[in-house]
C-alpha cells in the first residue's frame, strides 16, 4: 500500500527518556511489535547515549535488534555524537537521527558543545556511516529548538534554514525540524518549513512537534500546507525532554493519524488497532499519564480512512 504521509513513533525514545520509570525491555519489544502490526511504518526505538545518563534507554542495542526482526518496519535511533553512531552502526539500525539544537545555549546544555562543533561531528558521522558500505544507516540531521528555546527564548528562524543547508552539504539523507519545547505556532511553522524545504530540494523534511501549549495539531496542519509529509508523534502523547524544563509530551499519535486520514492523507495506520496498543503502556506503567482525544471520544460515525 502506498502512503501519503509517514508517521513515526518516537515515544520509545522521546517519551521513555523523560519519565523516571524504566520500562522493562520485554514490554518495549511487545509495544514495538504491536505498533508495527497496527501499520506504523517507522519507529525511533531508542537512543545511543551513555546508559549512565539515560538508564531508561540502556537496552538500546537489544531493542534495535528486536525491531529489525519486524518486516517492513523502518528502525531509527537517536544519536547525540560520533560515539553514539559507532554503537548504532554495529546494530544494523536503518536510520541514525543525529540531534543538535539550533540555539547555542540549548546545544551546550544538551550535548556540551557549540553548534559549530556539533556540525563538525555530524560530518564525521556521515563519513563513518559511508564506510559501513551498502547496508549503511541513513543519516538524519535533526534540528532541535527550531521554534524557540527555554534558555535563549527566541531562536532566529534563518538559523534553522542555514543549519539545514549545512546538514545537506555535509551529506544528510533527511532533515528533521523539531519544536522541542512547544514554542511554535502555525505561522512560524509555515515560514520555517517553507524556507527549509526550498533550501534542501528533494530531500525529505520531517516535523517533530510537542503539544506543550496545545498548538501541536495546528502546527501539523501548517506543516502539511508547507509540504511536509513526515511527522513524529508518540502514542498517548507522553514524553518531553530532560534538558528542556516544562516540555511536555509529543503530539498524540492517535490524534495525528485521525487528522491526516480525515484530511484524505493515507498513513497506512489502523486507528482502532493503534488505540488498542495504549493498553500495553497502561498495564506496564500504571502511573503513566496518557493523553489523546481519539482514545477518549472514539472514531466519529462518519469517519472513513483516506482512500
Ligand atoms: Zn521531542
Amino acid at each position: 500500500m502506498t502512503i501519503d504521509v509517514v508517521v513515526r513513533e518516537v515515544g520509545m525514545r522521546d517519551g521513555l527518556q523523560s519519565i523516571p520509570d524504566i520500562m522493562p525491555t520485554a514490554t518495549k519489544k511487545t509495544w514495538c511489535t504491536a505498533e508495527a502490526a497496527a501499520g506504523m511504518p517507522e519507529i525511533e526505538v531508542s537512543s545511543f547515549v551513555p546508559p549512565k545518563l539515560l538508564p531508561q534507554l540502556a537496552d538500546a542495542s537489544e531493542i534495535v535488534a528486536h525491531a529489525l526482526t519486524i518486516p517492513k518496519l523502518t528502525v531509527a535511533a537517536l544519536i547525540p555524537n560520533l560515539k553514539g553512531a559507532e554503537r548504532g552502526i554495529t546494530t544494523g539500525v536503518h536510520k541514525l537521527n543525529y540531534v543538535m539544537s539550533v540555539s547555542e545555549g540549548h546545544n551546550q546544555s544538551n550535548v556540551r558543545r557549540s553548534c559549530a562543533q556539533s556540525m563538525e561531528d555530524f560530518a564525521r558521522v556521515v563519513d563513518l556511516c559511508a564506510a559501513a558500505g551498502p547496508k549503511r544507516p541513513k543519516v538524519v540531521g535533526c534540528l532541535a529548538t527550531a521554534f524557540g528555546c527555554t534558555i535563549e527564548g527566541k531562536v532566529d528562524e534563518d538559523r534553522v534554514r542555514r543549519f539545514a543547508a549545512e546538514f545537506v552539504a555535509a551529506g544528510a539523507d533527511e532533515i528533521v525540524v523539531a519544536d522541542t519545547v512547544g514554542y511554535g505556532n502555525p505561522a512560524a511553522v509555515g515560514r520555517v518549513f517553507t524556507a527549509v524545504i526550498a533550501e534542501v530540494g528533494s530531500l525529505p523534511v520531517a516535523a517533530h512537534f510537542h503539544d506543550t501549549r496545545g498548538l501541536g495539531l495546528a502546527n501539523v496542519h501548517a506543516a502539511v500546507e508547507a509540504g511536509v509529509r513526515a511527522f513524529d508523534a508518540s502514542l498517548g502523547g507522553f514524553g518531553g525532554c530532560p534538558y528542556a524544563p516544562g516540555a511536555t509530551g509529543n503530539i498524540v499519535m492517535e490524534d495525528l493519524v485521525f487528522l491526516l486520514e480525515a484530511m484524505g492523507l493515507k498513513t497506512g495506520v489502523d486507528l482502532d488497532k493503534l488505540i488498542g496498543v495504549r493498553e500495553i503502556l497502561k498495564t506496564a506503567l500504571p502511573n503513566l499519564q496518557l493523553y489523546g482525544n481519539m482514545a477518549k471520544a472514539g472514531l466519529p460515525k462518519n469517519f472513513a480512512r483516506a482512500a
